[in-house]
C-alpha cells in the first residue's frame, strides 16, 4: 500500500520516530507501515492534550457535540476507504468491517445527543445542594485489535461531549484505522483536543502512568487490565476496565434445538469468535444435546473461510499470529479431552485461518471451556439440572455477558437473573447500543462504557451545597 500514515499531535500529522509493519492476516505478510512514537512523542502529544483542555472545557456543550457529529458525518463520508482498511489490518469480513463503521458512526451520533444537567439534591430552608459534573481533563484511552474503529468511538463520543481532550493508542496490529482517523480529527476538532500515538506494546505503560493523564479508558485483556489498574493508582487517576470474558450460552428444555442452535452459532462465531461477548461455552439440555450439536457442526462446515476482501467470505483469519497459536494449542488440547464435530485444524495456506470449530463432551475443566479461546471454537457441554447448569455458568473469574434461550419468556428471565456478569441477553446475543450501559463484573471490567452511565465515567460530581448569609 502505497498510502502513508501519521500519528496526530496537537493538530499536526506528524512522522513517527520509527515505523513498523502492519500484516494482513489474511496474507500473513506486511501490507503497510505504521508510524511508531517514541516516549518523547507521548509527553508531546499528552502535553497537547493538556493545553487544549481548558479551551475545550470551557465551549459550551452545545459546540462540543455538533463537532462530534461533524466527526461522525466525515467518518460516514468515508465508510468505504475506512472498512476497506479495517478488513486489511483486522480480517473480518468487508460487510462486518462496513458494519463497525456504521456502528461507530451511530455511537458518535448518539453521544452528540446526551447531556448530563446539573441535578438538584437539595432546596429547602435556603439550602440549595447542586451536583455538577465536570470534566476529567486528559483522557488516555487505548483499544485492542478485534474492534479498532468502534471501541475508539465509546471513549471518544462521552470523553468529548463532556469536556475531556485525549490522547489514542491503539493496538499494533491494528493501529491504521485509528491513525486515518486521527486525520479527521486533526480536520475537524482544535489542536489537541485528540492525538493518535502508536506503539508496539511498548508505550502503554508510560501513558497510562503519565502524571498528565487524569484517566485511563482501557479495553483489552484481563491481564493488561490488572497492569494498567496498578499504573493507575500511584496518581489515583480514574480508570475504566472493559476486559476479557467467558461467556455462557444456557439453552432451557422448551426450545427448538435447531433454530436455538442456528442463534448460538452466530453468537460464537461472529468476528471469528474475537468477540469479548462472543459465546464462549454452550449448556444444552441432554434430552437435546445430540442434535444440538449437529446442527452446530453443519452450519460450521457451511462457513466460507477466506479473505475477508472477497464477496462471501463468512469468517475471516484470526488477527494476529499470537492470537492463532493460542486458539491451535486449546483445540489441540482439546482434541484430547473431546470430541471435535467440525473443523479441528488450521487451513494449510498464507495466514491465521482457523475454520469454526465445533467440540463436544468436554469436562467443565478443560481449557477450552475455563479460558476464554476468543476465536471461532465452541465447547457444547451437556446438562441435565437447571440449579447445576447456573452455578457452572457463574464459575468463572469473568463476569461479563452470557444469554439464556427459552421459549417461556418469564422462565427464561428468571435464569438471566441469576447469570453473574454485567449483560445478560435473553434469546438474541451482542445487542450493544450506544444508549444501553455496558460493564463487567468480577474480573471482567471496572466502571463501564455507554449510556448515560458511560457519559459519568467521563466526569467528576462537583456538589455546591449552598445557603445564605444570615446577617452579613
Ligand atoms: P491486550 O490487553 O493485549 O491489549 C490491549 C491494549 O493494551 C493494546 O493497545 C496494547 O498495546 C495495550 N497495552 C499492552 N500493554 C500495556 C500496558 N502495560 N499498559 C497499558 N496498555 C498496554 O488485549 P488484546 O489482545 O489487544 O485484546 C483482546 C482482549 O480484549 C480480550 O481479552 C477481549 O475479551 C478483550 N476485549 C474486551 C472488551 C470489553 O468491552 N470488555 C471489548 C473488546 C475486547
Amino acid at each position: 500500500m502505497d498510502r502513508q500514515f501519521h500519528l496526530t499531535i496537537n493538530g499536526k500529522q506528524v512522522a513517527g520516530a520509527s515505523s513498523f509493519d502492519v500484516v494482513n492476516p489474511a496474507t500473513g505478510e506486511a501490507f503497510a507501515q505504521c508510524p511508531k512514537a517514541d516516549e518523547a512523542m507521548v509527553d508531546q502529544a499528552v502535553a497537547a492534550a493538556k493545553a487544549a483542555f481548558p479551551a475545550w472545557a470551557a465551549l459550551p456543550v452545545e459546540e462540543r457535540a455538533a463537532l462530534v457529529e461533524k466527526l461522525a458525518d466525515a467518518l460516514h463520508a468515508r465508510i468505504g476507504e475506512f472498512a476497506s482498511l479495517l478488513t486489511s489490518e483486522q480480517g473480518k469480513p468487508l460487510d462486518q468491517a462496513q458494519y463497525e463503521i456504521m456502528g461507530s458512526v451511530f455511537t458518535l451520533r448518539a453521544f452528540a445527543q446526551m447531556r448530563i444537567e446539573p441535578k438538584t439534591l437539595r432546596d429547602e430552608g435556603g439550602n440549595k445542594v447542586i451536583e455538577h459534573r465536570t470534566p476529567l481533563g486528559v483522557v488516555a484511552a487505548i483499544t485492542p485489535w478485534n474492534f479498532p474503529v468502534i471501541l475508539v468511538m465509546n471513549k471518544l463520543g462521552p470523553a468529548l461531549v463532556t469536556g475531556n481532550t485525549m490522547v489514542i493508542k491503539p493496538a499494533p496490529t491494528t493501529p491504521l484505522t485509528t491513525c486515518l482517523f486521527g486525520e479527521l480529527c486533526a480536520e475537524i476538532l482544535p489542536a489537541g483536543v485528540v492525538n493518535v500515538i502508536c506503539d508496539q506494546n511498548d508505550l502503554g505503560a508510560k501513558l497510562t502512568g503519565h502524571p498528565d493523564v487524569a484517566k485511563v479508558a482501557f479495553t483489552g485483556s484481563t491481564a493488561t487490565g490488572k497492569k494498567v489498574m496498578a499504573s493507575a493508582a500511584e496518581g489515583v487517576k480514574r480508570v475504566t476496565l472493559e476486559l476479557g470474558g467467558n461467556d455462557a450460552a444456557i439453552v432451557l428444555d422448551d426450545v427448538d434445538p435447531r433454530k436455538v442452535a442456528q442463534k448460538v452459532y452466530g453468537g460464537a462465531m461472529a468476528n471469528a469468535g474475537q468477540i469479548c461477548v462472543a459465546i464462549k461455552r454452550a449448556y444444552v439440555p441432554e434430552a437435546m444435546y445430540d442434535e444440538f450439536c449437529d446442527e452446530l457442526a453443519t452450519l460450521a462446515k457451511a462457513a466460507v473461510v477466506d479473505d475477508g476482501s472477497k464477496q462471501g467470505t463468512t469468517i475471516g483469519p484470526i488477527q494476529n499470529k499470537m492470537q492463532y497459536d493460542k486458539v491451535k494449542a486449546l483445540i489441540e488440547d482439546a482434541k484430547t479431552r473431546g470430541t471435535v464435530l467440525a473443523g479441528g485444524d488450521a487451513i494449510d495456506r498464507p495466514g491465521y485461518f482457523i475454520p469454526p470449530t465445533i467440540v463436544r463432551d468436554l469436562d467443565d475443566d478443560a481449557p477450552l471451556v475455563r479460558e476464554e479461546q476468543f476465536g471461532p471454537v465452541l465447547p457444547v457441554l451437556k446438562y441435565s439440572d437447571i440449579d447445576d447448569v447456573i452455578a457452572r455458568a457463574n464459575d468463572s473469574d469473568m463476569g461479563l455477558g452470557g444469554t439464556v434461550w427459552g421459549k417461556d419468556l418469564a422462565r427464561a428471565t428468571e435464569v438471566a437473573m441469576k447469570i453473574d456478569t454485567g449483560t445478560v441477553w435473553v434469546n438474541q446475543y451482542l445487542a450493544i447500543d450506544a444508549n444501553i450501559p455496558f460493564r463487567g463484573s468480577k474480573q471482567s471490567g471496572l466502571g463501564g462504557e455507554l449510556g448515560e452511565a458511560g457519559l459519568h465515567e467521563y466526569t467528576q460530581p462537583h456538589i455546591i451545597n449552598a445557603v445564605a448569609l444570615e446577617d452579613a
